[in-house]
């Protein structure tokens, strides 16, 4: 008999999802402990912890007494729990569930069942807090063999915190032939630190067939209310 696969939970809970193109849509989250980065900013440090040990099959119960057919499965870093997190995704593909992989991408997402939805977060200079040239960013924001395993199904989001982080992201895009190799690219502002107007401003300026992300969880339960 296999052993159980036990993984580190955070907290379950069924909202809406707030974010890329599964934006409104009724959704389970699953948010797993532990995170490899510290993000400026950072709204889900109380994940950072080790969390509850929870079986795989308990987890699928709960999430499927919910109802709903779309499940994100968030942190912290859910990729730390490697062998336990691809687990729990096979059984929510075998279950039919459209999965939602929300990741920092610093871990191979090698093992990712293809049905997954990666929504990849690469993470900016300014919100690591980190010059763009310094050797420990480079070393430590991205994994860059995930670019690789993106397809059209896929997503990548740069959170962008200053007009410098979304010059390295225009940048990004462009270097690394982002619009070729996944499904949407996503630049969302850092909620305290740029307003969304500016972004817009900047983006309508460049012409860039990117788009403009926004939390909607946030509007509508407001930003600091967690669980939702
Ligand atoms: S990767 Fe995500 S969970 Fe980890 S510190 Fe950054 S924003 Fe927070």
């Amino acid at each position: 008999m296999l052993p159980r696969a036990m993984l580190r939970l955070v907290e379950i809970f069924n909202s809406i999802q707030g974010e890329g193109t599964h934006s409104g849509l009724p959704c389970a989250f699953v948010r797993l402990a532990a995170c490899n980065l510290r993000c400026g900013y950072c709204d889900t440090p109380y994940s950072f912890g080790k969390g509850e040990k929870r079986t795989v099959e308990s987890v699928l119960q709960e999430v499927d007494a919910f109802g709903v057919r779309h499940v994100c499965i968030t942190g912290g870093e859910p990729m730390l729990q490697l062998e336990e997190v691809t687990r729990l995704m096979e059984s929510f593909v075998q279950r039919n569930y459209t999965v939602l992989l929300e990741t920092n991408g610093t871990i191979s997402l090698a093992s990712i069942p293809e049905q997954v939805v990666k929504v990849m977060d690469v993470k900016t200079p300014d919100g690591l807090g980190m010059a763009p040239d310094d050797e420990r960013f480079l070393r430590t924001h991205l994994d860059y063999s995930n670019l690789d395993l993106l397809t059209t199904r896929d997503e990548v989001k740069f959170v962008v915190t200053s007009r410098a982080d979304y010059e390295w992201s225009r940048e990004f895009v462009e270097q690394h032939g982002l619009r070729m190799r996944c499904g949407q690219i996503l630049f969302s502002p850092s909620w305290s630190e740029l307003e969304p107007s500016q972004l817009v401003e900047w983006i309508l300026e460049d012409r860039l067939a990117v788009r403009v992300n926004l939390q909607l969880h946030k509007y509508v339960w407001g930003p600091e209310t967690a669980g939702v």
